[in-house]
């Protein structure tokens, strides 16, 4: 493994840009990516976070060399497919994209998309959260309907809303056994117990996957994370990455390599896809 560095570059990183197993077996390794502040950046009409596209071009690149592309993240399925410009795109054929943290899947190979059916706690929150914020003076919090969750966004509002909706929120789901998933500037309440690590673990063991990379910038990658290290000790290789930002650095300390937010993966991603085309070649 390479040495953890903790210094955060702006660019594609001076070291080795990933595990050299990687390079070595390609065709045996995962590439997993979540989406917001990793590929996209995180921007306060989420409806615009469109993915790098030099990002964008070396997943491409990727697709076509590594064993498999899967984009893991907290959107649904359908949003991330108009954000990433990833559909149809040559090289990607093969990519998958977990949709709210696994629940729904969508294969580019086949265009079907799965998506579970609406959970009936999710269903009652949406007719009773915008009285229900507005009788905590969160009326102008942001209620986004993912279908399968609801996420309730306070990007733009006080720091001491997010802070003051914390616990009634948990209380909240509690009683609807349903989870709560917090984020920078958001908490997420959904039905599935479904989370980063469990569908990274699923697709490792499907693919038989040896080397697995995995990039993201927030609280809900950890899981994924945790999958990560507990791979290691099974043989299987892992090389985590960090995406920085001010908000959030619960996974600095966790990476084998820390980047300034989505620019930076951009370079890195690029310099990963040169790095294995080289040695293709
Ligand atoms: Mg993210």
């Amino acid at each position: 493994m390479p040495a953890r560095s903790h210094e955060v570059g702006t660019g594609p990183p001076d070291g080795p840009v990933v595990h050299d197993a990687v390079l070595a077996d390609p065709a045996g390794t995962l590439l997993g990516l979540d989406f917001d502040g990793t590929l996209s950046h995180v921007v306060d009409d989420p409806t615009q976070a469109f993915a790098h596209p030099d990002s964008v071009r070396a997943v491409a690149t990727l697709g076509r060399h590594l064993g498999q592309v899967a984009i893991i993240t907290g959107r649904p399925v359908r949003q991330v497919l108009e954000l990433g410009g990833f559909e149809g795109l040559e090289g990607l054929e093969g990519l998958v994209v977990c949709g709210q943290y696994g629940a729904e899947r969508w294969d580019a190979s086949t265009d079907e998309l799965v998506v579970p059916p609406r959970p009936e706690a999710i269903e009652e929150l949406a007719g009773l959260l915008p009285s229900w914020l507005a009788a905590r003076g969160a009326a102008t919090a942001r209620i986004e309907d993912k279908g399968l969750a609801i996420a309730i966004h306070t990007r733009g509002l006080a720091p001491s809303v997010l802070h003051s909706l914390t616990g009634p929120i948990g209380d909240l789901a509690a009683e609807r056994d349903l989870h709560v998933e917090p984020g920078r500037q958001v908490l997420e309440l959904r039905g599935s117990a479904v989370d980063k690590g469990t569908t990274l673990t699923g697709l490792v063991h499907d693919l038989g996957t040896r080397h697995v990379v995995y990039a993201g910038d927030d609280l809900g990658d950890l899981p994924a994370f945790d999958a990560v290290d507990a791979l290691r000790p099974r043989g299987v290789t892992g090389f985590l990455v960090c995406s920085a930002s001010a908000e959030q650095d619960a996974l600095v300390e966790r990476s084998d390599l820390v980047l300034d937010g989505p620019d930076a993966v951009a370079g890195w991603l690029g310099a990963f896809a040169d790095a294995v085309v080289a040695r293709a070649g």
